[in-house]
């Protein structure tokens, strides 16, 4: 088996090492990622600039461009062969509910499954600086095994958050859907040295509602989220309601 690994936090981040790690036992792996952290890039792709490529060791890629570049960058030129799998992750913080359209890490898995390639986004549900990353890349092999053995639904990727304790205090795994964030926009404005405004966005954690069968209502109880996810945004009941306009 061939396994590529990416993320948005930048190849040297922990997540990023620990699930290289863990998963070379399930075959070969090479790790095509962003040269720094790309988070919240989404979905882009680096149409009006060139990107370079750093071959820092042996199956290790650094590109300087988004994690959808690293995936048309490892599929279509630098892996000798179409992988079996692409994992991303594991993110240094969970993807929950609507957050996940600004994800770099879901969008890695997104993009691997519209080339046909099955597809696994991993996070982790902390932002504190030491996580247990070698428990949740345990946690990665186990989902990986899975697909690499049964293969996923068409059209489905795999988005999977895991909570931030050692293996033994986890929960089973649960399938979820995407859940919804309760929405705390806040813009902090400030001055700089030099006089001028600044602005920053989204100064508070994300906070979610808390609706059974979502996402965020697993891992907040410490379970193991999957939620299969899929590209087509079409909501099919507007459909109907719209088919009635005269436009
Ligand atoms: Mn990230």
């Amino acid at each position: 088996m061939h396994i590529m690994v990416t993320n948005d936090d930048g190849i040297h981040a922990p997540g990023i090492l620990a699930l290289a790690e863990a998963l070379r036992e399930l075959g070969t792996v090479t790790v095509v990622a962003p040269d720094r952290e790309r988070s919240a890039a989404g979905h882009s792709l680096t149409l009006h600039s060139p990107l370079r490529v750093f071959e820092l060791r042996a199956g290790f890629f650094a590109v300087d461009g988004t994690p959808t570049d690293c995936v048309n960058m490892g599929i279509h030129s630098l892996l000798p062969s179409r992988p079996d799998l692409v994992v991303s992750g594991i993110n240094h913080g969970p993807n929950l509910g609507d957050d996940v359209t600004y994800s770099g890490t879901v969008a890695a898995a997104m993009e691997a499954n519209l080339m046909g390639i099955p597809a696994i986004a991993v996070s982790l549900g902390t932002f504190e600086r030491h996580g247990h990353f070698d428990a949740a890349a345990q946690v990665a092999v186990r989902v990986a095994r899975q697909v690499l053995a049964n293969g996923l639904p068409a059209d489905t990727f795999l988005n999977v958050n895991i909570p931030d304790c050692p293996a033994e205090e986890m929960q089973p795994p649960l399938i979820t859907r995407q859940g919804t964030r309760s929405f705390i926009g806040k813009i902090v404005d400030k001055t700089d040295p030099r006089g001028r405004k600044y602005y920053w966005i989204g100064s508070e954690e994300p906070d979610f509602n808390d609706e059974p069968g979502t996402d965020f209502h697993a891992l907040n109880r410490r379970h193991i989220s999957i939620t299969p996810l899929h590209l087509d945004l079409t909501n099919y009941e507007s459909m109907k309601i719209l088919s009635g306009w005269t436009v």
